[in-house]
């Protein structure tokens, strides 16, 4: 593509790409501090994932933590982190990301946030961390997008920023340099237009919800729970102006969570079934397609089952297998769920199902037969010996006997993608050549979720790196590239 002349009206300092949980911080920023900005984003709401996220942020030291009495420090989330992702995490974006965290949990709280009364506090749906440092607000990545609105629409009525929904960024402009960018091409309301900038911020998000573009990068089959616009575009146009990839060969599913009702290859992340064992003892046990186990259903660290469901089930399906007993006295199965609800659904909603006889079940949910009739065989008389000898598993309160038998139908699921565009530790995007431009970046969950997760997945460690790189990039710009 030739570089366009834009008109002066098309001319701004920082033009930041995608207005979601890291966009928005960054254009806040941005427009804070004095530097004429475009906003650009391609859905026709601003938010991106903040409509589907949990919104949950991690920080040692802020205000509030430290008015709880909790004592914490950067260095013990530096090594909660690296003990949790076995080092292969980035560890100069995580060391930037940590060491900001609790100026932008202070800066959300300054901006009139509205956090959870029960934060700051330990979540077991991911590795614990040693002490209470993860926030949210009662409403989800919601509460964020309130606030960041809020401080938006001040830009905006400042004159500073300039916000343009249903308009994506579909090229760039390159410049003589193969180092730095021009501009960006952009279908703004159907309409090809031309900007230019001192500087560009890719904040597109990741590419979970593109299936193809998953299986090519991550390697295994999408079943999402992200948002429906992450499709990757500015990784593929990145791409094509030379930029690398990092963090490939990284992703971890999260564990576990029941179809769509109506969409394949999705979701709802709402109904997600509670498999952490200190928020729920297990009674049932996990199944393959074959029939059988494939880890203790009670190990403590979620991360263990996850690790062993790409180890051991390539398809990445299993299914969770309980008897009437199980049912009554595990819960809640599903966030929200009653035991009452779990007939209600069973044979109605997808993925959860209800027979009297392991055949049936069996066929109802296309596991084999002999293998599920053999595993729970085996299940039992573990459970009458208090001894698993396969797997370990400690926690053999009854055995799978009491009809009616049911099963629940899961897959590893994608929140995220692991894989992203390298960045420098200022996220300046790098090339495959190892140079770096110097006025094109990439945050967020652009720069890829293994960045800071590394093969794992970390309790705040891509909402909270979103919005301390946003504000980062946005001072960087401010006095550097201005
Ligand atoms: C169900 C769920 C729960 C999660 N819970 C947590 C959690 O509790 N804590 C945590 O740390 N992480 C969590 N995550 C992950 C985290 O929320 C996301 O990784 C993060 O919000 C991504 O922020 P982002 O700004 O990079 O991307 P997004 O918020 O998705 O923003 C990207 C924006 O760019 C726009 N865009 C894309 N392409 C273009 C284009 N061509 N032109 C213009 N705009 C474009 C998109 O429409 C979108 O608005 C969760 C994810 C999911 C799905």
């Amino acid at each position: 593509m030739t570089a366009k002349p834009a008109a002066a009206e098309n001319d701004f300092d920082v033009i930041v790409v995608g207005a979601g949980n890291a966009g928005l911080p960054c254009a806040i920023e941005a427009g804070s501090l004095g530097l004429k900005t475009l906003l650009i984003e391609k859905d026709t709401r601003i938010g991106g994932c903040l409509h589907t996220t949990g919104g949950h942020i991690s920080a040692a030291g802020a205000r509030r933590q430290i008015q709880a009495g909790i004592t914490d420090s950067v260095q013990w989330h530096r090594e909660d982190i690296e003990s949790i992702t076995k080092g292969t995490h980035r560890a100069d974006i995580v060391d930037v990301s940590i060491e900001h965290a609790a100026d932008a949990v202070d800066w959300l709280d300054d901006n009139g946030f509205r956090f959870a009364p029960e934060t700051p506090r330990i979540i077991y749906g991911h590795p614990p961390y040693r002490v209470a440092r993860t926030y949210y607000g009662p409403d989800g990545g919601l509460s964020l997008l309130e606030t960041f609105t809020a401080m938006l629409d001040k830009q905006v009525a400042a004159g500073h920023v300039e916000v343009w929904t249903d308009a994506p960024l579909i090229g760039f402009l390159p410049s003589s340099s193969p180092t730095s960018v021009q501009g960006i091409e952009v279908l703004k309301r159907g309409v090809e237009t031309t900007v230019t900038a001192k500087a560009i911020v890719l904040a597109t998000g990741g590419f979970a919800a593109d299936a193809e573009l998953f299986a090519q990068i991550e390697g295994f089959p999408l079943v999402s729970a992200a948002h429906p616009s992450d499709t990757g575009d500015g990784l593929v146009l990145a791409r094509e102006m030379g930029a690398a990839l990092q963090g490939e060969n990284k992703f971890l599913p999260t564990f576990g969570g029941l179809p769509h009702p109506t969409t394949p290859g999705r979701v709802q992340w709402e109904d997600r079934p509670v498999l952490t064992t200190p928020e729920r003892a297990p009674w049932e046990i996990y199944v393959n397609a074959q029939g059988q186990r494939w880890v203790a259903e009670d190990a403590e660290s979620i991360d263990t089952k996850e690790r062993a469901l790409v180890a051991q089930v390539p398809d990445l399906t299993f299914w969770t297998v309980f008897d009437d007993q199980g049912r009554q006295e595990s819960v809640p199965m599903v966030v929200n769920w009653k035991p009452e609800d779990i007939d209600a659904k069973a044979n109605v909603r997808a993925g959860v199902y209800r027979a009297n006889t392991i055949a049936e079940l069996a066929a109802m949910t296309g596991i084999d037969a002999q293998g599920l009739a053999n595993t729970i065989e085996q299940y039992n008389t573990a459970v009458a010996n208090g001894n698993d000898p396969e797997f370990g598993r400690e926690y053999l309160p009854a055995p799978i006997a009491q009809a009616p038998l049911y099963a629940m139908k899961n897959h590893g699921i994608a929140l995220l993608s692991y894989a992203g565009i390298d960045v420098d530790v200022s996220a300046r995007v790098r090339r495959e050549d190892g140079t770096v431009f110097s006025n094109l970046f990439a945050i967020g969950e652009a720069m890829g979720g293994a960045a800071t997760h590394g093969h794992a997945i970390l309790s705040g460690m891509t909402c909270t790196p979103a919005i301390v790189y946003g504000r980062l990039v946005a001072r960087d710009i401010a006095a550097n590239v201005r």
